[in-house]
């Protein structure tokens, strides 16, 4: 490919970066008012919200009677209490709202006899704060994500969303304080693209795949927090990944909480379903956190199952083949696929994956993308919005509780899709591009398709991913911190010094998969940094040497912010903690 590059420049007012299911609300939303164009790295349908198995939360009460102040109560428990309690409750007391939306745009959600939408069980959420499990968590089977993404798609077609399928974001573009677009790579023909717009949105999806056993899709790299920490802007609480306690063993692919749901339980090598020591109420539907540690003692306790002693059993096979096939087919596949198992007769070896990121790009509960600090308020940044597990909202705090996260995507790609609207609509015209809009972009990609640095994308990617996995996992120490930051900043230096094979501008994936890696070595420092610092234990992020919860000197929010010299330099927020209305008030009816 030629030094001298076409860059051909697109105009839109609303600009989405990611089509997964906080994209395509977002999108479906603004595009009833504004020219509205996504950009996504897969097919919007091979996003990875289609892979969501268990279901989504919201208090329709259809089995039992529910209400929205419960599941507020859940979600800041569940968050270890740095959740910000405004959002929380905005996003629970919106939840009715957008499921009821959903399945009148015709999302084909399980069924109790009575017509109504099916509900399950799910770890952490409770009836009369937390007197018992409820059943709250709306579901389309065991594949909710799959008929939920399906179903955006459609109505964004119908909509007229302009989709620029296969197309990567490398950098955001901004105009002094502004941001104004981003600059994308064109995977099936290459060349660069930049997207103009009044408002642009990163909805870009998690970033567990700088872990090795992750339940996480492959484009689940995290683009969107190396391109922010890159552009100036501060990432938040990326210490809080949070491990699911049932990956399948020796691959990690997920085996929904729904399982529990339904009545399936954990067994260690004695056969002792051990979660009655750890959580004696809720036992195996205990939050995520808490099963995971608890998986980890059983193994670090030499009760672990198999020859090397390193994984537990989940049983299912008492719960029937009838209830299996009805409402658990995708899980029966994929442990027959990837385990080799008849989960129907034998129980599935597992253990933690990694699998949800709490933290992200920093927002408001209307999706604006903000900074602020102790001292400072916050304050909007100008044109950019963030939705989706990209976003920190903050609604999961330290921990996300199941069937959360398909309802935050909902609810914050909904208001988010209409905030941008709205902002794209008061500007009389688009901010113009800066000059040499995304040169420095443009150099890296053009530098690595030139570059003859000896080192690998695939070598030092394996490497980050396997001393994540064991420095930086569920139980973490001063000690394996340290180290791990030791690791990335060698793994850093070494990519200073990368090349790659494929020199052509077609489908070049050694292209966007280096590109990746940037990022990923990026937010991992982020993720490191903050873990070390933070010396104390909350939710997902277990500190062995610190234990105990310290609401005295840690009750805030970690921001990183990435320095000229490639350093991270750690800042704080305070958590909302006073809700939007102010308790006691009676709950009202569900009017639908
Ligand atoms: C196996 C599994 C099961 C789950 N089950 C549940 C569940 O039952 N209930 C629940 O509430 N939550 C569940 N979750 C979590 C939930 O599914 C996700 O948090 C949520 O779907 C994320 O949606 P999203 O829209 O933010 O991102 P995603 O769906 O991940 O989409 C990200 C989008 O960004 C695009 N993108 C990324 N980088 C770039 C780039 N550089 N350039 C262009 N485009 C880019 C991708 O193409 C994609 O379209 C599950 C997660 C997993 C992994």
């Amino acid at each position: 490919m030629g030094n001298i590059p076409d860059v051909i420049i697109h105009k839109h007012d609303v600009v989405i970066v990611g089509a997964g299911g906080a994209g395509l609300r977002a999108a479906l939303e603004a595009s009833k008012v504004v020219n509205t164009a996504v950009i996504t790295q897969v097919f919007p349908t091979r996003s990875h919200t289609v892979s969501a198995q268990g279901g989504i939360a919201a208090t329709l009460g259809n089995m039992e009677p529910d209400n929205w102040l419960w599941h507020m109560f859940d979600t800041v428990k569940g968050s270890d209490y740095l959740g910000d309690q405004d959002a929380i409750e905005f996003m629970c007391r919106m939840a009715p709202e957008i499921v009821i939306e959903l399945e009148h745009m015709g999302m084909p959600f399980s069924r109790i006899e009575n017509g109504k939408i099916f509900q399950r069980r799910f770890g952490g959420h409770t009836r009369e704060f937390g007197k018992d499990a409820i059943q709250r968590t709306c579901a389309a089977a065991d594949r909710t994500g799959h008929a939920m993404l399906h179903t955006l798609y459609e109505q964004c077609v119908k909509n007229q969303v302009i989709f620029y399928n296969e197309f990567f974001a490398i950098d955001l573009i901004m105009n002094e304080d502004h941001v104004v677009g981003v600059l994308a790579w064109d995977i099936v023909n290459g060349g660069f693209h930049i997207f103009h717009a009044k408002a642009t949105m990163f909805a870009t999806g998690g970033y567990g795949r700088c872990y090795k056993t992750t339940s996480n899709a492959h484009i689940c790299t995290g683009d969107g927090l190396g391109i922010t920490l890159r552009a100036g802007l501060p990432v938040e609480d990326l210490e809080f990944v949070q491990f699911h306690p049932t990956g399948i063993y020796g691959v990690g692919n997920l085996i929904t909480e729904g399982a529990r749901g339904e009545g399936g339980y954990l067994i260690n090598k004695d056969g002792e379903r051990f979660m009655k020591r750890y959580a004696p109420t809720v036992m195996d539907l205990a939050s995520r956190d808490v099963v995971s540690r608890a998986i980890a003692e059983e193994i670090r306790n030499g009760r672990g199952c198999g020859p090397k002693g390193d994984y537990v059993l989940l049983k299912l096979d008492h719960i029937g083949a009838n209830v299996i096939n009805e409402r658990l087919p995708g899980i029966w596949e994929l442990t027959y696929v990837f385990a080799g198992i008849d989960c129907t007769k034998e129980p599935i070896p597992v253990v933690p994956t990694c699998h949800y990121c709490m933290g992200g790009i920093p927002t408001n509960y209307y999706a604006e993308v903000v900074v602020g600090n102790m001292e400072q308020p916050e304050t909007p940044v100008k044109g950019f919005y963030a939705a989706g597990e990209c976003a920190c909202v903050s609604i999961h705090g330290a921990n996300r509780l199941g069937s959360n996260s398909l309802l935050d995507i909902m609810v914050f790609g909904k208001v988010g899709g209409q905030k941008m609207a709205e902002f794209a609509e008061s500007l009389p015209e688009h901010v113009p591009l800066p000059e040499n809009p995304g040169k420095d972009g443009i150099e890296r990609v053009i530098g690595l398709l030139n570059s003859t640095g000896k080192e690998r994308m695939g070598p030092i990617w394996e490497e980050l991913k396997e001393s994540m996995d064991y420095n930086c996992s569920v139980f973490r120490t001063e000690e394996t911190l340290v180290k791990q930051k030791a690791i990335i900043n060698e793994l850093w230096k070494r990519f200073q010094n990368i090349g790659i094979d494929d020199k052509s501008r077609v489908y070049n994936l050694d292209l966007v998969e280096t590109l990746e890696l940037e990022n990923m070595l990026t937010y991992s420092k982020a993720i490191v940094e903050g873990a070390l610092a933070r010396t104390e234990s909350r939710g997902a992020h277990y500190r062995d040497d610190y234990p105990k919860r310290d609401d005295v000197n840690w009750l805030k929010h970690t921001l990183a912010y990435l320095e000229e010299d490639g350093s991270i330099r750690l800042d704080y927020k305070p958590v909302r903690l006073k809700p939007l209305t102010v308790p006691p008030f009676e709950p009202k009816e569900r009017v639908y």
